[in-house]
């Protein structure tokens, strides 16, 4: 996969990674295993506890591709047409990624996660993507300028990361949930609540990045297991999700926030 072989960058030394068989290694020497599963491990310690676990990666998977978030791929895919290489942080399933894909033929793409779980299973996501574990907050592990499109889907942000891994005038598409998003759902059973003003979080992170905001609304009706795979899917795993869920039509709300990142002077 050619992501693995361009993109990457040393975590230990930001030397640029080539490949040599199974291996990525960097001039000075730091080696790092393709894994069988054809991702490869750039955290370089144990994934923290908050990292998406198998049991929350099926759920999600499960509810992807019943297409009830569609619409977030689509909007994404369109904010993505004619880019080359897209790189999607936080991938998860990298399902965002795999739609980006589908609509740049042409296109190469790296999700990165900070569950092994997800980046095994994001190296299979599309065939023109590749698949990595690392750490937002600890900064990605890409060359600067590495990717024209930057995708990041109720995922952390990273700015000034963001910002040297993409090429100037590369697109930041951020999607963040808006507060109805899901609100149904709070109600019946307690869920954690969405943080106000994600947008204007968002905007406010990049200074000076032209950019526009595009709500998406729409309405899923949802069987009693779709129900529960949405809320385990999500951080709400991690406080114990209702035993028993029942049929409901849930309102979901976003907004897609794409950015441009202006040239090197005015980086965040
Ligand atoms: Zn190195």
């Amino acid at each position: 996969m050619s992501a693995l072989d361009t993109w990457l960058r040393c975590p230990n030394c930001a030397g640029l990674l080539g490949r040599r068989g199974r291996t990525l290694v960097c001039p000075a020497g730091h080696s790092y295993d393709v894994a069988r599963q054809g991702y490869v491990n750039l955290l370089g310690r144990a994934a923290p506890a908050n990292a998406d676990t198998p049991a929350m990666l099926d759920a999600r998977a499960r509810f992807q591709s019943a297409g009830h978030y569609a619409p977030i791929a689509r909007a994404v895919a369109g904010e993505t047409t004619g880019s080359s290489r897209i790189l999607e942080a936080g991938a998860g399933t990298a399902y965002y990624l795999a739609a980006a894909l589908d609509g740049a033929p042409s296109a190469e793409g790296l999700a990165t996660d900070v569950s092994t779980a997800a980046a095994r299973r994001a190296a299979r996501a599309h065939p023109r993507a590749a698949s990595v574990v690392a750490d937002t907050w600890a900064g990605l592990p890409v060359v600067d300028g590495a990717a024209d499109a930057l995708l990041c889907v109720f995922a952390p942000r990273n700015a000034a990361e963001f910002g040297r891994a993409l090429a100037p005038g590369g697109r930041l598409v951020v999607v963040v949930p808006t507060g109805a998003h899901l609100a149904v759902l709070r109600d019946r059973y307690g869920l954690l609540d969405v943080a106000g003003s994600k947008v204007d979080d968002v905007l406010a992170a990049f200074p000076g990045w032209p950019s526009r905001v595009e709500p998406v609304s729409w309405e899923m009706e949802l069987t009693a297991g779709e129900v529960h795979d949405l809320i385990a899917m999500g951080p709400n795993a991690f406080h114990g999700p209702p035993a028993d869920t029942a049929a409901a039509t849930v309102g979901a709300s976003v907004a897609v926030v794409t950015l441009t990142r202006p040239d090197a002077r005015s980086r965040p």
